[in-house]
């Protein structure tokens, strides 16, 4: 056996990195956010929301110790991301990590669906992740070493039983290629992309009232019987994010309860 250099621990470490996690007011880039602050990261916090879900993100980073900027931004606009990025290096360091969760989520039957529904869609979903890859890779390459991870879905994998979402499948499968391409682009040159694809999550996406009939049926429909906690992101995120993932790269990590076994 060749000598343990390894410090298998340390592996998770994110201290001093920066980090930009985009949809960091709520839900599920709010939790990965906090997250990688516990995980040592100062984390450049985007979102367009405009209720305290920024804010909120923020004080739970500022009691980990952790330093944050908040960034008032839409993704579907280009020059809003370059500028998220250049206040990022300008006010926390140089831009090592990002985890892009902005997304949207609706329904309505494919032969009714207005174009600009569709659309719209497509420019958030899919678009504001390439935007953003593209304003944070711009960064990376310059310093040689990043890692992205696009928050993708398992409905870019399977077609969910019930619902009418044609645009929002499309866009996440979208989302898990166009980041292997990516990651294909950028394989020699210190940056590594990768999707996680949650299945049913507990965020306000879906917690909504009128939405108790079919988050029962997602319970229902996950082997494990339950949606997953926002908690349960951060692991994953963490994961492909830190050295332990180094050789990982072009991966799709389905974190769906066992959702795709059935
Ligand atoms: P969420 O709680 O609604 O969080 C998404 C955040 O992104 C919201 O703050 C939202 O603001 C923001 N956002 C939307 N469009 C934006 C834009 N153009 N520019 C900047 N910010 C924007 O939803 P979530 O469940 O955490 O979803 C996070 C990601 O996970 C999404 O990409 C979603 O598709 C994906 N996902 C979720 C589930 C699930 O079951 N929850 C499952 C699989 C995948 P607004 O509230 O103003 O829109």
């Amino acid at each position: 056996m060749s000598a343990i250099t390894l410090n298998a621990p340390k592996l998770f470490d994110l201290s001093a990195q920066v980090a930009l996690v985009t949809g960091a007011g709520s839900g599920i880039g709010q939790r990965i956010a906090i997250g990688l602050a516990q995980c040592g990261a100062d984390v450049a916090l985007l979102d367009r929301r405009s209720d305290d879900g920024l804010q909120q993100t923020a004080d739970a980073i500022a009691a980990t110790g952790r330093r944050s900027i908040s960034l008032a931004a839409d993704v579907t606009v280009k020059a809003a991301l370059a500028d998220a990025v250049l206040r990022t290096e300008k006010e926390l360091g140089p831009l090592r990590l990002a985890v892009n969760a902005a997304g949207i989520a609706n329904a309505n039957p494919a032969e009714e669906m207005a174009e600009e529904q569709f659309q719209t869609m497509m420019d958030i979903n899919l678009k504001g992740v390439f935007l953003s890859c593209q304003a944070e890779a711009q960064a990376m390459l310059k310093h040689g070493r990043g890692a992205i991870v696009n928050i993708a879905s398992m409905s870019g994998v399977i077609v969910n039983r019930g619902l009418s979402q044609c645009h929002y499948n499309a866009s996440k499968a979208g989302v898990i290629h166009m980041t292997k391409s990516m990651a294909m682009e950028w394989v020699g040159r210190g940056i590594r992309v990768n999707t996680i694809s949650p299945g049913y999550t507990a965020t306000p996406m879906n917690t909504r009232p009128e939405m108790v009939h079919q988050t029962k049926l997602f319970e229902e429909q996950t082997p494990m019987g339950r949606m997953a906690h926002v908690d349960e992101m951060v692991g994953p995120a963490v994961f492909l994010l830190s050295d332990a993932a180094s050789f990982v790269t072009g991966v799709d990590l389905l974190v769906d309860g066992g959702f795709c076994c059935w």
